[in-house]
């Protein structure tokens, strides 16, 4: 079987620093995997390499059996691999609703206001605030929008940087919740890199350790979740 996205030891270097030592990881079709580690392991490097926004070094990224490591961001967008990057970054000072175009930018498909009314519906507290500037609404709020413009996109792979980051528990829980609604109707991918390795080891299926730059451990998320090593490290010795 093909995965819809196969990374081959990546190698990514900021300058003199070498933040990935050759990671390999594999997304499935309709699949929700999570990258679990530290600040500072590589979890942001690794989604930003995927993505465009750095090149590697070494090592390929393929996707739907198309090589598109070290291709520019806004190309890998257009083929199906969409980002949202950690702090979100919306346009404050547009509205909502035109946060929401802008994630349809390259479609030229008579679909763009049927889809923003299913974002409405997925995230309905976007809804009552269509017409106000993205940059007055809460930090869950943005995290909505800023997931809702990339879905605009329709990627057949979302990558999700700390979607967490910020939020209460409860908005925590909401977005996890969408996050796997999400997948169950339009079956698309998601990657997500998370530091509540509680919650993304409940959403996801398969779940990918980093330290220092290198994939430590990696199986199904049940697995995973019953490690000591994962428990103590992880998920707070629960
Ligand atoms: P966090 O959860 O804190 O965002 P992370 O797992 O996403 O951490 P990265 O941000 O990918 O980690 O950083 C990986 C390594 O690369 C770290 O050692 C970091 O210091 C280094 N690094 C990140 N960005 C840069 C940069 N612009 N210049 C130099 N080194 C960097």
């Amino acid at each position: 079987m093909t995965s819809l996205l196969s990374v081959r030891n990546l190698e990514t270097w900021y300058g003199p620093v070498r933040a990935l030592h050759g990671v390999s990881l594999e997304v499935q079709a309709a699949q929700i995997v999570t990258v679990l580690g530290a600040n500072g392991a590589g979890k942001t490097t690794l989604l930003n390499t995927i993505a465009g926004v750095l090149a590697p070094s070494n090592g390929t990224v393929e996707f739907e059996g198309r090589l598109i490591g070290g291709k520019d961001a806004d190309e890998v967008a257009r083929g199906g691999v969409v980002l949202v990057p950690e702090g979100r970054q919306i346009f404050p000072f547009l509205t909502i609703a035109e946060n929401l175009r802008m994630g349809a930018f390259a479609r030229k498909d008579a679909e763009i206001a049927r889809d923003i009314e299913q974002m409405y519906d997925w995230f309905p507290r976007l809804r009552e605030r269509q017409r106000q500037q993205a940059g007055l609404l809460s930090g869950g709020e943005q995290q909505m929008l800023a997931i809702s413009r990339a879905l605009m996109g329709r990627p057949r792979l979302l990558l999700l940087d700390e979607p967490s980051l910020g939020l209460s528990p409860l908005f925590t829980k909401d977005i996890f919740a969408i996050i796997r609604r999400i997948r169950e109707q339009t079956r698309t991918a998601v990657l997500v890199v998370e530091q509540n390795a509680a919650i993304a080891l409940a959403t996801a299926d398969h779940g990918y350790v980093i330290e220092l730059g290198r994939v430590a451990a990696a199986g199904s998320c049940e697995a995973l979740s019953q490690r000591e090593d994962i428990k103590e490290f992880y998920l707070g010795g629960a």
